[in-house]
Formats: structure tokens, sequence, C-alpha cells
């Protein structure tokens, strides 16, 4: 991109290493970036700091979150016998979405992939097995997309459960193979939790 100057190439590059981003969409947010007030770009840049310095984990769920608990592990009013197990914190959000789901979540923060060196222990399960100890646990339901890893993970995870005597749950089908949960609209979503079949 040498027909722009050195700072404008340089804001171009970082906004197409944005997914999702490609070089004529990274140009049109540049170019809108240089057209805002400098102090709306400000606001942008700190909230984009802002968040990254303090969200993190729920000690919990392992939801991203900014606080030490996120707020539906601290909502009383919650099932907590009942535990989602999703894959993002975006799933989460998917499911909080339709609002009708009233158990609480426990977040993977990714799937088991042998194609990218992703194992067991790289994603929350054994946090999930010991909260599964200290919490009075009646169903799990594992809700993982319906991706090739995202299958494994889920009978990885139930096969682990199964011994410990807690009924374990799969969403049902509806979710199209290798679907992302985020993206799919709330009726297909209520139907595959209502559906949800016990493993
Ligand atoms: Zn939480």
């Amino acid at each position: 991109m040498e027909y722009y100057s050195e700072k404008i190439s340089r804001l171009i590059a970082e906004l197409s290493s944005l997914p999702g981003i490609g070089s004529k969409s990274a140009q049109r947010l540049a170019f809108h970036l240089l057209d805002m007030p400098e102090e709306k770009v400000k606001k942008f840049t700190d909230a984009v700091l802002d968040a990254k310095t303090n969200v993190k984990y729920c000690s919990r769920c392992f939801c991203l979150t900014d606080r030490e608990v996120c707020p539906i592990c601290s909502n009383t009013n919650r099932d907590n016998s009942i535990i989602m197990v999703v894959e993002s914190t975006r799933d989460m959000a998917a499911y909080e979405r339709i609002g009708k789901f009233n158990g609480v979540y426990h977040v993977l923060n990714g799937v088991i992939s042998p194609m990218l060196g992703i194992g067991p222990g790289d994603i929350r399960i054994k946090e999930l097995l010991l909260r599964l100890q200290h919490e009075d646990v009646q169903e799990v339901v594992i809700a993982t997309n319906s991706s090739v890893e995202g299958e494994a993970t889920a009978m990885y995870i139930s096969k682990l459960l199964k011994p410990a005597g807690i009924k374990v749950s799969r969403i049902a089908n509806g979710i199209p193979v290798g679907g992302d949960l985020e993206y799919i609209d709330e009726v297909t979503l209520l139907r595959a939790l209502e559906g949800r079949i016990i493993l």
C-alpha cells in the first residue's frame, strides 16, 4: 500500500489484521476513523484498551467479564443445579439472548482439536470437574458447536462425567453441522435446548 503515507498504511495494516476485515474494509474503516472528531477516536481507543486491561475470566464459570464473579454466576435467581457447557462467552451470550435458560454456564474457552494441538488440558475441563465436586449439580448440558471438534469435545466430557453419576445431556440436532452457535436464530437454539438428549 505504498500509495498511502506510512502512518495511514500502518493503520490499514492493523485494521486488516482483524478477523473478517479484508483490505478494502480496512481502508474504509481507516478513512472513517481519520474523519472522526479526535475525542470520538479517543473514546473508541479507550474502550478497546479498557476492555483489554480489565476483562478477565469469571473465577467460577470462566466467561469473560470485568468482575471477579460474572453477573450470571452472582445472580441468586439462577438455578445452580444445571450447568450448560459452552465453547465461548459469545455462545453463552447467544443462549442468554433467548432468555429461556435459567441455569448457569461453564465456558471451556475452546474445543479439543488434535489438528491444532489443543488437548483436554488446554481448555477449562479440569475446572468443570472441580466445580462438579464442590457444587450440587444435577445436570450438565453440553452445548458445544456441532463441528467435528465440538462433537469430539462433547463425547470426551460426557465420558468423563458419566461415572460421577451426573445426568449429562447434549443439545439436540437442528443446529446445522459445523454451525456456529452465535449465528443461529433463537427458535433453533431454543429447540436444541428443549430437545436435548440425555447421554
Ligand atoms: Zn461466571
